[in-house]
């Protein structure tokens, strides 16, 4: 099984890359987890990365590409299966995968997008905070009770990351469902194209995914 999981933020893509890798025995490939990997290692594309993030821009999709190849053929790789998260979003990277795929003599066996209600997402988004004490994630949307200021465990701070600012996530989602668009119409017309809905709770998502990959195996 080769797959790539797709869905915005706030969508639980991680966390279900995470829980299909490790039922499926895939080699689960973030593009954030490489990226810094190959700046820790100064790699010459690490180094190229990190140029760009310095001088305040986005990763090229030439480099994101050139760091998923060299991914696919290191010898961990080799014979076992592997889940993308996050990796194609755009139509762009889609055509430098296929690429890099047909050189592997690779082939996709599903593409999963993970759809999930915007108000849902903003709810995720919006609640989240982190305990400025003991480094806890919390959402304090889906706190039953008590003091939304504090964290229930050690009594710190409840902080909420910049990027979770209303505004900031409602570009990030529009900016997301912009680039994906092209990567679903692309996947939809080669039939490789699922939808899961992902509002629900972790384990009930996971279900859903794991249904499918048995009926489509
Ligand atoms: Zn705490």
């Amino acid at each position: 099984m080769n797959i790539v999981l797709l869905g915005p933020p706030g969508s639980g893509k991680g966390t279900q890359a995470d829980l299909l890798a490790k039922r499926y025995q895939l080699v689960h490939i973030s593009t954030g987890d490489i990226l810094r990997q190959a700046m820790n290692a100064r790699t010459a594309l690490g180094i190229q990365a990190e140029a760009q993030i310095k001088a305040g821009q986005l990763v090229s999709d030439d480099i994101v590409s050139g760091l998923v190849g060299e991914r696919l053929r290191t010898p961990a790789m080799q014979g076992g299966g592997f889940l993308f998260d996050g990796y194609p979003r755009n139509g762009n990277q889609v055509y430098q995968f296929d690429a890099i795929l047909a050189k592997q003599q690779l082939a996709l066996s599903h593409v999963i997008s993970l759809e999930v209600s915007e108000q849902t997402l903003l709810q995720r988004l919006l609640g989240r905070r982190t305990c400025d004490g003991c480094g806890r994630t919390v959402n304090i949307n889906l706190q039953q009770a008590g003091n939304k200021q504090s964290c229930q465990v050690c009594g710190g701070e409840l902080i909420q990351r910049v990027d979770d600012d209303e505004a900031i996530v409602q570009k990030r989602l529009s900016v997301y469902q912009s680039e994906t668009r092209p990567v679903l119409n692309i996947y939809g017309e080669r039939g490789l194209l699922h939808t899961v809905c992902g509002d629900g709770k972790v384990d009930e998502v996971f279900q859903h995914l794991v249904s499918l990959l048995s009926d489509v195996l």
